[in-house]
């Protein structure tokens, strides 16, 4: 027994399925996880004393690799001058002021704990200014775990194969329409039908809680001139996609300007920070500065705004989502050139340093054509690669990350492990 089964057996009798996210179970590859006992760069060491390259980088968040020196210092530097104030501090202010500079669309912003607040609340602000209460999302987006989003929803949801969760009122779930991704057909008959009882179209701008999905160029401007036409508002969920497919995020590379955008992920750093912002007169209804009521005993907590501050300050160097884009584009086109070699069909995908692969044939446009995915393919080809000191996402239904610390030797010695555990899942 490996000191990772130890306290994996140890983790079932006190955490539900062992685990405090579901994913992390490896349910969906078979085996149990491994446990980290330390990481640094693009690589994860377990309690084993084996180590991995790193394409999770915490499910997002970590855009400069494992332990950056520039963002422990500053987390060290705030935790030193004390760690939670329950009073404003500059660093709140700075973020933001970063954040809109980066987004200018973010006219104005509220920091939270995770992704998952700042959808909820995006969602009661768009409510509030329309005074409709339906929202539109997609088959497979997800946006955290809060009632009205668990509604074909991607990330674990998907990868389990799990129903609409139990325990959401059907009079809450009776309030989300959802329609495919990319099926702007579909997006019209909605509007024609409800337009005016929507509340707020909410979209990851590209889907990446179901493996990686790019939206067709028609996409996105289609959903901004139907809400513009029914005075919906858009919503960006940007938890995934902000400061990671662009400097500006989604809404930079599409060209699309929201009215309310959603952050998680990298502008926390790794430590637990959420966002969601947009036009000011809509962030104005916010309380305390509306009526519309939303609040955090540790939002714009020091240390996590100066991990925030850190990385995006990283982020900013001349070149740096250049590098990224292009280790990326070597490293997909590297994997769909081993999956030919080995017959296998497959579909790759990336937009900056987020990328993704079905074990399908392409092209795949939305979930119900990502879920002819080979899983049982893809969860043998995981348990090899992780053999051989990759680590792959463990679901055939989420997307990965290449960080500022992935070398092209680091890509180069993925590109070996990978072609040879392909062969190896091959072969049974
Ligand atoms: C991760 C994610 C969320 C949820 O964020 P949490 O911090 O896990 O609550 C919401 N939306 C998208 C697009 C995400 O990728």
């Amino acid at each position: 027994m490996t000191s990772s089964t130890e306290l994996f057996e140890r983790a079932r009798q006190v955490l539900p399925g062992g685990v405090n996210s579901p994913v992390r179970a490896f349910r969906a590859v078979g085996g149990t996880p491994f446990f980290v006992a330390r990481a640094a760069g693009c690589r994860l060491t377990d309690v084993d004393g084996r180590s991995y390259v790193d394409y999770v980088c915490a499910w997002g968040p970590l855009i400069l690799g494992h332990a950056h020196p520039a963002v422990l210092e500053a987390i060290q530097v705030a935790a030193g001058r004390g760690w939670s104030y329950g009073a404003p501090c500059e660093a709140e202010v700075q973020l933001a002021e970063l954040v809109r500079c980066r987004m200018p669309s973010l006219e104005m912003v509220r920091f939270v704990n995770s992704g998952t607040e700042a959808t909820m609340s995006a969602v009661r602000v768009a409510r509030a200014a329309t005074k409709r209460e339906l929202i539109l999302k997609f088959a497979g987006g997800y946006h955290g775990h809060a009632d009205g989003f668990l509604v074909q929803a991607g990330s674990g949801v998907a990868t389990l194969g799990l129903p609409d969760s139990p325990g959401v009122p059907a009079a809450v779930a009776g309030l989300t329409l959802t329609v495919p991704f990319n099926d702007v057909a579909a997006v019209e008959d909605v509007f024609r039908r409800r337009g005016p009882e929507l509340a707020a179209v909410i979209v990851e701008p590209y889907l990446g809680n179901v493996g990686f999905i790019a939206p067709e160029p028609e996409f996105h401007p289609t959903l901004r001139r139907l809400c513009d036409a029914h005075g919906t508002l858009l919503i960006f969920d940007e938890v995934m996609t902000g400061f990671r497919v662009a400097p500006g995020g989604a809404q930079e590379r599409l060209g699309v300007r929201p009215d309310l955008t959603t952050l998680g992920k990298i502008v926390g750093g790794g430590l637990p920070v959420g966002a969601y912002g947009g036009r000011a007169d809509l962030m104005r209804l916010v309380a305390p500065a509306g009526p519309v009521y939303q609040a955090g005993t540790l939002a714009g907590n020091p240390i996590a705004m100066a991990a925030g501050l850190a990385t995006l300050r990283e982020t900013a160097r001349a070149g740096f989502y250049e590098t990224l884009e292009r280790r990326t584009a070597r490293l997909v086109s590297g994997i769909s050139d081993a999956a030919r070699r080995h017959r296998v069909p497959a579909s790759v995908g990336h937009a900056g340093s987020m990328w993704g692969v079905f074990l399908a044939t392409g092209p795949i446009r939305n979930y119900a054509q990502a879920q002819a995915a080979d899983v049982a393919l893809f969860g043998r080809w995981h348990r090899a690669a992780l053999a051989r000191g990759v680590f792959l996402a463990p679901s055939a239904f989420e997307a990965a990350f290449v960080s500022s610390a992935h070398t092209d030797a680091d890509i180069a010695f993925t590109l070996e492990h990978l072609d040879a555990a392909l062969g190896d899942a091959r072969a049974g």
